[in-house]
């Protein structure tokens, strides 16, 4: 093993329900065409608050595990001429295998053999080879490991907009302000369109108004606020021209279609309970011509585009990413995620000290 690099690092392992350890383990070993990568910077995402909840997840994640996904860092081992050692990258957490159906269709989203990866909280983490050559991206100089860790979810939003094609001047509603809720709502105000944004939390609401929204709505979905939303936000009452649900309830899928308006559309972004079914009316569906679109995951393309969304500032990273906090403190994080106490996101830096916070302004200058 390379000599700069250690035999063990310090990661936290899912071991079941709750169940998170941070502990000393081996650095993983490489295959030829591997990537190891020095994490500067982690971020909290819901689905690893998910996955810490339940214990496991079906297609990424069987304990006892490392685990989180949305990182950056700097190349400490490369035998690939791209990125040679000392590159400072950002990965995405899976790749699409360009051999199946659906590659070949250009769906790679759908890829029948998406390979995932896992676990960005610790040191060091391995980047398999298809993710190597297909979702690497070598970082701008200068560019803070914390914003630009937020490429993989911000490509996910990226893929979610492009999919309902929003126009200037269209009046478009989100559902639902956390991270991902506040990166649709980021890139429909770069569209052009007029965004409302609601949410339950004020807090979250704030941060969409930072972002750009026009009208905040602090309010749960109810038939009665249905009404109201349309009653006040929209021309004629009508509904609005494209609405964008980033809650994965069936209730809320149920409200995003009654809001929009006829032929406007609907992406139903935020992605329900295994077995659940949204029943929709016929004649909305039929006479009023809505379009009904639900986004899945992001695509080469789509990384891409998020990392120079960050790149120049389009979209304000640290708007979301609003704390740095210390590897050592992840269990404790989890849980204020889970008491929904933590910011939009939160980066974890391995090295800064356990107990240490950084706020987004010390992030700016922040390098690991
Ligand atoms: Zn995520
Ligand atoms: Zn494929």
């Amino acid at each position: 093993m390379n000599s700069a690099v250690p035999e063990t690092m310090l990661a936290c392992v899912l071991y079941g329900k709750e169940d998170v350890r941070l502990e000393n383990i081996p650095v993983p070993d490489l295959q030829p065409g591997e990537l190891l990568v020095r994490v500067e910077a982690a971020l909290t995402c819901g689905t690893d608050l998910k996955v810490f909840l339940r214990g496991y997840h079906e297609r990424m994640i069987q304990p006892p595990s490392v685990f989180g996904h949305e990182f950056a860092g700097e190349v400490v081992i490369s035998d690939n001429l791209r990125f040679p050692k000392g590159t400072r990258i950002v990965a995405a957490n899976s790749a699409p295998c360009r051999d199946c159906y659906f590659c070949k269709l250009d769906k790679p989203n759908l890829c029948r053999d998406l390979l995932f990866a896992n676990g960005a909280y610790a040191e060091y983490v391995k980047i398999p080879v298809r993710i190597v050559e297909e979702n690497c991206l070598a970082l701008p100089p200068d560019l803070p490991a914390a914003k630009a860790a937020l490429v993989e979810p911000l490509a996910c939003a990226v893929k979610g907009i492009e999919d309902v094609n929003i126009q200037p001047g269209e009046k478009v509603l989100v559902i639902g302000a956390g991270p991902l809720g506040l990166m649709l709502a980021r890139l429909s105000v770069l569209a052009g369109a007029e965004v409302t944004a609601v949410d339950d939390q004020a807090e979250r609401l704030a941060v969409a108004a930072e972002l750009g929204a026009a009208n905040l709505v602090a309010e749960r979905l109810s038939p009665q606020s249905v009404k109201r939303l349309r009653d006040d936000f929209t021309p004629h009452k009508l509904g609005f021209d494209c609405v964008i649900e980033a809650v994965g309830t069936v209730q809320t899928w149920n409200h995003a279609v009654e809001l929009v308006r006829p032929g406007g559309r609907v992406n139903l972004f935020g992605g329900c309970p295994r077995g659940t079914e949204l029943r929709v009316d016929t004649t909305r569906l039929h006479y009023d011509e809505i379009r009904i679109y639900a986004s899945f995951h992001h695509t080469p393309q789509t990384v891409r585009r998020a990392l120079e969304f960050i790149t120049d500032s389009r979209v304000p990273a640290l708007t979301l990413v609003k704390e740095g906090r210390s590897l050592h403190d992840l269990p404790k994080v989890l849980q204020e995620m889970r008491a929904g106490t933590a910011p939009p996101k939160i980066a974890v830096l391995p090295r800064l000290p356990a107990g240490a916070r950084l706020s987004a302004a010390e992030l700016e200058g922040f390098s690991a």
